[in-house]
């Protein structure tokens, strides 16, 4: 899908001048919040076999120093360019700008295909990655912080602190070097989860709105919503598996190979297991399997979620889409042109810098668990469990009443780390949806995309004018 003219960096750029009209701040600041601060590009070799080497290329781009450290994920994917990690790169500052994380924006990939490497190689080419970025230091807890996306996971993500340490031995916050690691390496419990999760809570965030439900011809809730998702990865299996455990109905999955299909529903956890068993959805048991069938962006459905990549859906397939509501849980699935013919044909966008934002919340975090040396919940769970205890019994006895084993262990139970970082997540993600909804409205900003792009950069101009890098 991909065309030699597309520009990722223009596209986003083009959100940012649309919705800098809705501001006040000089065209200067405008200028100067659209560009990279600094952009690496990295090759080194990799020696496949004895006397056989490969150029591996590597970027990882800055956006804005507004805010430090820097924070973004790290992809895999034969498509990294330096125009999609530049894109990328912004699009993570308007992410953290938009939910309060106080980060500027980052961005890395390699170019490469993980499944034609063994896990060997693939540990090389991220220790030397790492070792790559630690010589510019360009990575460190308070300078810019890695996190997984497309390709990678929970394992380079330890591969990274691990490579990190061994050249910072005495720092007392390496760990902060990187987020989405192993709960063994000092992850975070729900990091793995929180995209898809943060995904789930914007979507069910939208469809609770009577307002937007009623334009679109649907009843407000996820109950009796069709949902087709696009790649079944972290993103899209988490996504799915929250939104149908709340009351929607997956009706169709489409992957790199092929799409499978059912109007009454895909088990989420079955499709997953197949997955792991055979190496692919298809020919899932009670599914429709559509071999190399890439149109099912265009069946009819509720909310369509393209989970997989940018650049999906264009000004081609756009006309043909019958979702009313397009939920981004990737990075720039939908091209600016393709952005044009959707909203004129009324359908509904919940942007990717707001939806998937729930990554780099609990990215933050863990980077804060890691900072601080302890895990949420450690001090003070047993201690509100206590009292929490105490105030049962004393209701209990004032009430003469006697609670069943079940209600008194609900409203005992002490918060852990689990439990935090979820409500903290759905804090985050509904604060987030109130605030771009108030903009949309208050400033008749027309649709969400703008209006996150308008709630951005009003918070990092107001960084620069603190900085009194514009007096
Ligand atoms: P992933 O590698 O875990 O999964 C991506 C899936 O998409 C894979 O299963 C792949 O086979 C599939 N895929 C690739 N091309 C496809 C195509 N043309 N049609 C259908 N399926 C296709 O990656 P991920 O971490 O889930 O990331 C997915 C998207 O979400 C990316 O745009 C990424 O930038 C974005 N994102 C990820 C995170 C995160 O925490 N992982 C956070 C924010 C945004």
């Amino acid at each position: 899908m991909s065309s030699n003219s597309y520009s990722f960096f223009n596209d986003v750029n083009s959100y940012v001048d649309k919705a800098a009209k809705f501001t006040k701040h000089p065209p200067g600041l405008i200028e100067q919040i659209k560009q990279c601060n600094c952009v690496l590009h990295v090759s080194f070799p990799l020696r496949v076999k004895k006397g056989k080497f490969e150029v591996i290329e590597a970027y990882r781009v800055h956006h804005s120093h507004h805010k430090a450290p820097v924070k973004g994920g790290i992809r895999y994917s034969m498509m990294v360019n330096e125009d999609e990690v530049k894109a990328l790169a912004a699009l993570m500052s308007y992410k953290c700008a938009l939910v309060n994380v106080p980060f500027g924006g980052a961005k890395g990939g390699v170019k490469i295909d993980p499944s034609k490497y063994t896990v060997e190689q693939l540990e090389r080419i991220t220790r030397r990655f790492t070792s790559e970025l630690i010589k510019r230091n360009s990575i460190g807890p308070a300078v810019d912080v890695p996190a997984p996306d497309y390709g990678t996971g929970p394992r380079e993500m330890a591969w990274i602190a691990d490579t990190y340490m061994a050249f910072n031995a005495g720092q007392i916050n390496a760990l902060g070097c990187v987020t989405g690691k192993p709960l063994s390496q000092h992850g975070i419990r729900g990091r793995t989860e929180a995209t898809g999760r943060g995904v789930y809570f914007g979507i069910r965030e939208t469809v609770d709105g009577y307002e937007d439900m009623q334009k679109l011809g649907l009843y407000p809730g996820l109950e009796d919503k069709r949902v087709i998702i696009q790649g079944f990865g972290n993103v899209g299996y988490y996504a799915a598996l929250n939104l149908q455990q709340n009351g929607a109905t997956i009706i169709g999955i489409a992957e790199y190979d092929g799409v499978i299909f059912n109007p009454d529903g895909i088990d989420v956890q079955a499709v997953h297991q197949h997955r792991i068993d055979t190496g692919s959805i298809l020919q899932c048991e009670g599914c429709k399997t559509i071999k190399n069938g890439h149109d099912l962006l265009e069946y009819e459905c509720d909310i369509l979620v393209p989970a997989a990549l940018e650049n999906q859906i264009t000004r081609t397939n756009a006309p043909k889409i019958k979702a009313k509501i397009i939920a981004e849980a990737a990075n720039g699935p939908i091209t600016a042109e393709a952005e044009n013919i959707l909203l004129k044909r009324g359908v509904f966008i919940i942007p990717d810098l707001y939806l998937n934002a729930g990554g780099v919340t609990v990215s933050y975090f863990e980077w804060l668990k890691n900072i601080s040396r302890v895990s949420f919940g450690k001090i003070n769970k047993r201690y509100n469990e206590l009292n929490n205890e105490m105030m049962v019994s004393a209701i209990e006895d004032a009430s003469d009443t006697n609670l069943t084993y079940k209600q008194r262990t609900q409203l005992i139970k002490g918060a852990g780390e689990i439990e935090l970082v979820d409500s903290g997540l759905e804090g985050v993600m509904v604060n987030a949806f109130r605030e771009i909804s108030e903009i949309k409205k208050e400033r008749n900003v027309g649709d969400l995309r703008t209006a996150a792009f308008v709630n951005s950069l009003e918070k990092i101009a107001v960084s620069y004018l603190e900085l009194g890098v514009f007096p």
